[in-house]
């Protein structure tokens, strides 16, 4: 059974952690943000366990609301906590904004 996109960036996270660290992985909570649910501004961060089980909830949100834009993002523990998350969508969303600029893309 695949485990959906996340899978090969989660596993290339967590052996990058693993060669600064040492041995022995730091634990990493794979994030979701649902993009349509919620206030842009207080958007409300759901950890998961595993990519799996993010994807498999991803997947049941969109088939019950079809909401389908997220927030994805692989958060070592300790890098911060749930309030930092608006930033760095509104810092990701800046990012992207400029690439389209730059390169004339339309949305
Ligand atoms: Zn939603």
């Amino acid at each position: 059974m695949s485990t959906g996109p996340f899978r090969t960036r989660s596993d290339f996270i967590a052996s990058e952690v693993a060669r600064i660290n040492g041995p022995e992985p730091a634990r990493i909570f794979y994030v979701l943000v649902c993009r349509l649910c919620g206030d842009p501004d207080k958007p409300l961060p759901m950890p998961f366990g595993s990519p799996a089980e993010r994807g498999k909830w991803a997947s049941a949100h969109t088939a019950a609301t079809g909401h389908d834009r997220w927030f994805v993002l692989d958060q070592p523990a300790g890098s911060g906590g749930p309030e930092k998350i608006a930033a760095l969508i509104r810092e990701h969303d800046q990012v992207v904004a400029a690439w389209r600029a730059e390169t004339g893309e339309r949305q």
